[in-house]
Parts: structure tokens; C-alpha cells; sequence
């Protein structure tokens, strides 16, 4: 399929009059019209509810509009949930996701009203010391182990994994959470990223669903909601086929309809905490090519660099890329397209075809409504980018300033002598 961008070049020169590149662009209209069919494609579970992944995005302006489509959050730390609270978005609206999580953590996810999934059983202990009780709604995270595998050869490695308890810990935490006084509990489980296939969350949702069946036999814990955490994956390649919501909630629902109503659960709620799904594909980065080199290879350096979009340097992820202007030009340049930091792996492309590119061009880099902005950091003195909402109205909101100098400086404001770099 070939990928568009969700923003023409004439509307990206408006834009630009205003806010420099680079920035991250958010498509409202795509992001309602996802969260829409998410919602529609489990529609037939009463109690259905994704928490988005704050890590995602943590943006408030985001959180809020899938807040609009009965979204919670998923957060994994102190300061998301700090945002949550921030944007409203509380009480089992809040699911706490953490893992090697510090005791004040849980005690401010409990404080919010928050559903706390355990990511280890050794964590009860921590939960309860820190509480002086354990919580009546509680979620525990299950890791199978081993290697997760879908016809399609994709897979991965949940065996290899830091995150959940095997499922004779997973059984001894019901009993123990049950007999201090537990009395909802929740299944979570994470077994595979990113897969670009209707089968994975069918897949996972009938190992859950057959564990929930046997934890309520045989501990008697009353599973109430069954979460099916992340996963879901976008096509960031032009050939790779996009997932279709719909088959996937139908799936899920075969399996429900197989496994758990027969036994007596088909009161139980699904959850999902997309991230990805929910906002990658309504998110780019938009740059500048500012410098072309010729040596060994060719290369074209823009304006965005790893910080802004961290994904192609850290895992060498592929994120299509559209020179605005010349969508129909012969893709017949091989270059690298580069940003500026002290680091070789500071490439969005390696060895892409593009068409020729001109210092001046903008370049709309696909795909980075998830994961993009949010795994930024600061190497080589780098600021983050503002991040825009290109409205439905056509018209653009901005939804976080970029960062100046002074943001940079500002942990030495305890200084005097340097307080003048914070100003
Ligand atoms: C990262 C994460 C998610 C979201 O994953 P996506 O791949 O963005 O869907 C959900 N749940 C947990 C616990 C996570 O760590």
C-alpha cells in the first residue's frame, strides 16, 4: 500500500510560517476514526475498555481526546500517573502497569484509584507494606515463557522476557492476594510487539482465557477482567498489510464465546492497553533537509535528529519517508538521510531510494504518533520539538512548546552562578 501523508506540503508551509522544523504532527481526524473502530470491534463486551499507553505519547492533549472514547491510561511510573490525575483521567480509569516498581508508586496509583497489575509475586509483599492492605480489585501479570509463534512466522521471545510470573507463581499470588482479601482479580499478559496480524490478541486471548477458567477452579479468585495488554502492530513498510480492528475484536470474541462463556464467565470484562495501534500511524515528524554530502556515500542531513525520533538508531526500526513535493518524483537517489549528533547510528534511512532531494525540502518521516517523541532524550546539547495537532478543522493547535535553552539548563537552577541559563 502506498503510504500518504495525512498533511499536504501547502498545508506543511502554512504550518511552518509559525513553528520551524522539526515538530511532530498529530492527525485529530485519524486518531478519533481509530479509537472509533477499537471500540466498535469490541462492542459486544460489555465491560471493554483500552487504557492507552501513556508512554506512547504522554501527551495531555492525546490523553484527553481518547479520554472522549472512554479510554483510561496505562501508565508505568510516578510522573505518568501524575499526568492522569492531571488530565482527569482517574480511578479504574487508571491502569498501573509497572514492573520493578518503586513502593511510593503503588501507593500513589492506589491514592488515584487505579487498577495496580503486579508484575511479580514478590510484589504482594512490597504492595501490602506499603498500603497496610491489598487492594479488592487487583491484576497480576502472567509470562509464560518459552517462544510465542503465529502461522506467519512471527515471533517472540516471552521466555527472554523481565516482565511477568510464571504460572505457578501467577496461581500462588491468587490464592495469597485472595486470602488477604483480594476479591476482583485481573489476568495480564505481553507476549508479543508489533505484530502485523489479525491472530495475535485471538491467540493470546484464548491462553488467558483458558488460565482464567482453571485460576477460578481451582483458587476460587472471581476473574472479573482479562487484559490483553499492547502488541497490536502498524505497517511502518509500504508492503506490509495494516491490521484490521474488526477481524481482530471478532477473534477475540470466538474465543470468548468458546472458552469462558461455557464455564460460566461471560461477565468477564476484556481490556486492552494499546499504544502503538492507537497512535502511531497519527503521528510524523516533520523536517528539513538542510546540508547534502557526497564522500564514501550520500547523504542527507535534515534538521530532525535521533532525539527527536529515537526508533531507527536503537533498533534499527524502518520509517517510511515522503519528500514533500515530490510524491510521484522516480524514487532514484540511494542515500542516507542523517541528523546531526556525534553518533553513526544517527539515521532515519540507510541506503533508502528517494527521490532527489533539495536542501529546502520538507520530509514528512511516517508513522511516529507512538513511541517517537516520548523516547527523545537530550545527547549533544539536542532540545525536543514542539509537538502540533493538525485539527479536524484543518486548523493547528499547539499541544506542547519546543523546548529552548533554558529547559536545557534548567536542573542547575540551583546554582547561582549559572541561574542566568535558566531565564
Ligand atoms: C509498552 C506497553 C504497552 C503498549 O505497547 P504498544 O506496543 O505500544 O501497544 C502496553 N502495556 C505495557 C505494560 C507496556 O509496557
Amino acid at each position: 500500500m502506498q503510504k500518504k501523508p495525512f498533511v499536504t506540503k501547502e498545508q506543511l508551509q502554512e504550518i511552518t510560517k509559525t513553528y520551524p522544523t522539526p515538530f511532530h504532527l498529530y492527525d485529530e481526524a485519524g486518531i478519533r476514526r481509530n479509537a472509533e473502530a477499537l471500540k466498535a470491534a469490541f462492542a459486544w463486551n460489555e465491560g471493554f475498555r483500552e487504557y492507552f499507553a501513556v508512554k506512547a505519547t504522554p501527551n495531555p492533549f492525546l490523553m484527553k481526546l481518547l479520554h472522549e472514547y472512554d479510554c483510561g491510561c496505562d501508565c508505568s511510573s510516578k510522573t505518568e500517573l501524575m499526568l492522569s490525575e492531571a488530565c482527569g483521567i482517574t480511578g479504574q480509569h487508571i491502569m498501573f502497569s509497572s514492573n520493578d516498581t518503586p513502593a511510593e508508586e503503588f501507593v500513589l496509583a492506589d491514592q488515584l484509584g487505579g487498577i495496580i497489575n503486579l508484575d511479580d509475586f514478590t510484589h504482594i509483599e512490597v504492595l501490602e507494606k506499603a498500603l497496610g492492605r491489598i487492594p479488592e480489585t487487583i491484576s497480576c501479570r502472567f509470562n509464560p515463557g518459552g517462544v510465542f509463534q503465529m502461522s506467519n512466522g512471527i515471533m517472540d521471545n516471552p521466555g527472554d522476557s523481565k516482565y511477568g510470573m510464571t504460572e505457578a507463581q501467577l496461581f500462588e499470588a491468587f490464592r495469597v492476594l485472595k486470602a488477604k482479601g483480594a476479591k476482583r482479580f485481573g489476568i495480564h499478559a505481553f507476549l508479543a510487539s508489533n505484530t502485523v496480524t489479525n491472530e495475535y490478541y485471538p491467540k493470546l486471548a484464548g491462553i488467558l482465557f483458558d488460565l482464567a477458567v482453571r485460576l477460578e477452579k481451582e483458587t476460587g479468585a472471581d476473574v472479573a477482567f482479562i487484559n490483553l495488554s499492547g502488541g497490536i502492530g502498524v505497517p511502518y513498510r509500504p508492503e506490509q498489510e495494516p491490521n484490521d480492528i474488526a477481524v481482530i475484536g471478532e477473534g477475540v470474541r470466538r474465543r470468548f464465546e468458546e472458552i469462558l462463556v461455557p464455564a460460566g464467565m461471560g461477565d468477564v470484562a476484556i481490556y486492552t492497553e494499546l499504544g502503538r495501534f492507537m497512535m502511531a500511524p497519527y503521528g510524523c515528524l516533520v523536517t528539513t533537509a538542510i546540508h547534502e554530502k557526497h564522500t564514501h556515500k550520500e547523504y542527507v542531513g535534515v534538521d530532525a535528529c535521533a532525539v527527536n525520533l529515537m526508533r531507527p538508531a536503537m533498533y534499527g526500526a524502518y520509517h517510511h519517508i515522503t519528500v514533500m513535493g515530490k510524491e510521484d518524483a522516480p524514487c532514484d537517489r540511494m542515500v542516507d538521510v542523517v541528523g546531526s549528533l556525534c553518533e553513526n547510528n544517527d539515521k532515519f534511512a540507510i541506503d533508502r531510494m528517494l527521490p532527489a532531494i533539495d536542501k529546502g525540502d520538507m520530509l514528512v518521516i511516517h508513522d511516529t504518533g507512538a513511541h517517537g517523541f516520548s523516547m527523545g532524550y537530550s545527547y549533544n546539547g539536542k532540545l525536543k520539538s514542539a509537538e502540533l495537532l493538525l485539527r479536524e478543522d484543518g486548523s493547528v493547535q499547539l499541544i506542547r512548546r519546543a523546548e529552548t535553552p533554558s529547559d536545557y539548563f534548567a536542573t542547575f537552577d540551583c546554582f547561582e552562578e549559572f541561574a542566568h541559563l535558566t531565564k
